[in-house]
């Protein structure tokens, strides 16, 4: 594999690879030195069109931990600003001389169009595009579900799932599917792995053609609870810059959507007693999530962001050092 541009792009033995990198990578970070020379003499850079905090942040933190050189691109501030293309932007960067390129985009399908336009020859890694892709977020999602399931199962709280995939697991997503990249990178990879997923949304925040989708829908979060008894629920942000207004005639009010689809102290009560709380963050406290969820001791938002550095450093080695290190590669 040359690009990561969606985790339809993983099959299961090479799902299984990254996050078995990552535990390589994560024990990597325990120490006190954290750099790996792996990428030495490498150039990534990080092409950002759209905002970012931890996405980009941690692209970065994992590229200078394996001793990449790292340029940061924005758009703000560039010659994008000025109307300068993607085609003309890509060109510049391959006559720099760059390795690999880490891109966001706010239009669905942009990273596949460097990646296959001929404009620069290097991986091209998505960092998130439009509605579309987020792979690198499912795979620390993943990452992070994977560890939580060995660690239930070595407690004897669940049946420990066998192998190095997520077993059978139950995963409830929630919130706004339809502006959501990561609630379809997430369907993909979970379901690659093993896991159920079900998808609880209000129907307007629901895509059309979903019944291709492999996993369950419902409309009622406490019948999923209820019903699917999760072993992670994934409360997704309420993505309002993508709304043409406030609300955007999608639900009828913040507190109408807290009240059906926001996880209070109550839901967060009725989850099995070993299930995770997650969210790929930023969070909007108080809509998607209560404060009380968020910061109880089974969320594992801030965790997923530590994971999030690992399993990048995992990405980046397996695509930019494949070459050198025979076998190595995806
Ligand atoms: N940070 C994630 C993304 O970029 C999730 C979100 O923004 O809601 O897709």
């Amino acid at each position: 594999m040359r690009h990561l541009l969606s985790a339809r792009d993983l099959d299961h033995a090479a799902a299984v690879h990254v996050l078995d990198t990552a535990e390589a990578m994560a024990a990597t970070q325990a120490r006190t030195l954290k750099k790996l020379p792996t990428l030495r003499g490498r150039t990534v850079v990080n092409l950002f069109f759209e905002d970012s905090t931890r996405t980009r942040i941690s692209f970065e933190a994992a590229a200078k931990r394996l001793s990449a050189d790292v340029i940061n691109f924005s758009a703000k501030g560039s010659s994008v600003s000025k109307g300068e293309s993607l085609k003309d932007t890509a060109q510049t960067l391959q006559a720099m001389g760059v390795d690999g390129v880490v891109i966001r985009h706010q239009a669905s399908g942009a990273p596949y169009r460097l990646a296959h336009s001929g404009w620069i020859d290097v991986p091209v890694l998505n960092a998130g595009d439009g509605t579309h892709q987020h792979p690198t977020q499912a795979l620390l999602d993943a990452f992070t579900l994977r560890r939580h399931l060995h660690a239930a199962g070595a407690a004897g709280s669940v049946p420990a799932p066998e192998g190095s995939d997520l077993g059978g697991a139950s995963v409830v997503i929630v919130g706004d599917v339809l502006h959501s990249r990561v609630a379809r990178s997430n369907v993909e990879l979970l379901t690659t792995l093993g896991a159920r997923v079900t998808l609880v949304a209000p129907p307007t925040l629901l895509p059309v053609g979903m019944e291709a989708w492999p996993c369950t829908v419902r409309h009622d979060l406490d019948e999923a609870i209820a019903v699917d008894r999760p072993d992670a629920i994934m409360m997704l942000r309420v993505q309002r810059e993508r709304m043409s207004f406030a609300g955007g005639g999608f639900f009828p009010s913040p507190p109408e959507y807290h009240r059906r689809y926001g996880l209070d102290g109550a839901r967060l009560r009725a989850l099995p007693e070993h299930a995770i709380v997650m969210h790929p963050g930023p969070m909007n406290r108080g809509l998607e999530i209560s404060a009380e969820a968020a910061d109880s001791p089974r969320s594992t938002i801030v965790e997923q962001v530590a994971n999030g550095v690992s399993v990048r450093m995992a990405v980046l080695y397996l695509l930019l050092a494949g070459d050198q290190n025979e076998g190595t590669g995806l």
